[in-house]
């Protein structure tokens, strides 16, 4: 292989040779369309930002369909190799069928990397149409827990011989009355893994200089498992970061220190209509993983779509950075989809890299494409002013606005 593998320090410092070896997983459905499109949307955006001095090799490696084909597994052995040794990756959309079937290969990759933090910036971009009268006041990075709670995939189909036993030993020792023809799955919360997740997003508030850190939680009704979130959440930002930070409670409506961000707490259900009707007044969200995963596409939809919004999951020892939006299979080959959730992720992925150079002119490129009106068929379907183009069409016109 040519290129260069990135390592890591014994700090836990991410160290990018620039030549960096980046695996891509091509993705199930439109993955064959938007991955081509992101690639050359970033191979010109290194090329502009550092000329011949940097360049990513890419390697493909196989999940999902293409690889069930090729390599006769789903999620092949080689494929965890490579991610593992070369530390970032970045991917489409995989295909999971509901109710049956395979676990999620999402799942899965953020179960065996243990990539604990999701993190969805959402923005909104001029020039694409939005329900709202108002989008543009959303600007909010969320921060999903990203392999516990419910999600974890800890549960068994009715009628299996395991709910069964687990019905029977709830009912013995817990006096807990479970249908026999119940499915039953698992939500566990910890405080380890809520602390070095919440620590995160503490981080990056810090870094990114963000005003405030919300908390949100259904634990008025889980008061064991999200509702400890919410104080295990507290905790960190009190005993870790008690001299960036300043509790909203303790405001009473005053204008925070200079600087200071600010700390909240919310319930899950009311954020969702907070988050409509006063989205300004909030930044870095901190969500379990289920919540995290509703409110992300919800905020998405606020701006115009999950065609646009990026998505990374980062572990202790690896990164992955995705498309947000799935396999939407009905348009797979066709050249037709938006390919900016991909092409948005391949940014956060420069960021992490430290190439913030490339990363701004891909966010510029994309920005000033969609306001000229040259954009895919799911922003133009909504604006008169705008020319249909395809995606690959599109990666070209985000190039040309750098
Ligand atoms: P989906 O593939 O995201 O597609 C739902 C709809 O969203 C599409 O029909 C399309 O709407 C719009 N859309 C999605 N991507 C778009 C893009 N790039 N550009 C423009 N519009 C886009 O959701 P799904 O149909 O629920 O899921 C399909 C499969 O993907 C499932 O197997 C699911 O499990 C999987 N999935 C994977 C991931 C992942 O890999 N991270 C995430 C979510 C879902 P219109 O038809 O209205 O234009």
């Amino acid at each position: 292989m040519r290129g260069t593998l990135i390592t890591k320090t014994k700090r836990g410092e991410f160290q990018v040779p620039d030549d960096p070896v980046i695996p891509f997983i091509e993705g199930d459905g439109v993955g064959r369309d938007i991955w081509p499109a992101a690639r050359y949307v970033f191979d010109q955006a290194v090329k502009a930002a550092y000329g011949e001095a940097r360049s990513v090799v890419w390697t493909e490696v196989l999940a999902g369909e293409k690889a069930l084909e090729k390599a006769g597994a789903l999620l092949p052995e080689e494929t965890l190799e490579t991610i593992a040794r070369c530390r970032v990756a970045i991917k489409g959309p995989l295909t999971t069928p509901v109710g049956k079937g395979f676990r999620s290969l999402n799942v899965t990759l953020r179960k065996h990397f243990d990539l604990y933090t999701c993190i969805r910036p959402v923005r909104y971009f001029e020039g694409v149409v939005s329900p709202m009268k108002h989008p543009e006041r959303l600007d909010v990075v969320i921060f999903r827990e990203n392999v516990e709670d419910v999600y974890a995939g800890l549960e068994w189909p009715e009628g299996s011989e395991e709910a069964r036993r687990l019905g029977v030993y709830l009912k013995e020792a817990f006096r807990w009355e479970i249908p026999d023809d119940a499915g039953i799955g698992i939500k566990f919360i910890s405080e380890g893994n809520t602390k070095r997740f919440v620590r995160r997003a503490f981080d990056y508030a810090l870094s990114h200089g963000r005003k405030s850190v919300t908390f949100i939680h259904k634990g008025n009704i889980m008061k064991y498992t999200e509702g400890a979130f919410r104080e295990w959440a507290y905790q960190v930002a009190r005993e870790d970061y008690g001299e960036a930070v300043v509790m909203e409670a303790d405001l009473a409506g005053t204008a925070p220190p200079g600087g200071k961000i600010v700390v909240k707490d919310r319930i899950a259900d009311a954020m969702f209509q907070l988050i409509l009707l006063r989205p300004e007044e909030y930044d870095v969200l901190v969500l379990p993983n289920l919540n995290g995963d509703y409110l992300s596409d919800a905020c998405a939809a606020q701006v115009g779509g999950i065609g646009m919004a990026p998505g990374a999951n980062i572990g202790q020892d690896v990164a992955i950075f995705e498309a947000t939006h799935g396999s939407a299979p009905k348009y797979a080959g066709q050249d037709k989809v938006n390919p900016s959730s991909l092409i948005l992720s391949g940014a956060m992925m420069f960021d992490f890299l430290g190439w913030k150079e490339a990363a701004r002119l891909i966010e510029k490129g994309v920005a000033e494409a969609i306001r000229r009106g040259r954009v895919t068929y799911d922003l133009a379907r909504f604006r008169p002013d705008a020319v249909e183009v395809a995606c690959s069409t599109f990666a070209e016109e985000i190039v040309r606005n750098f």
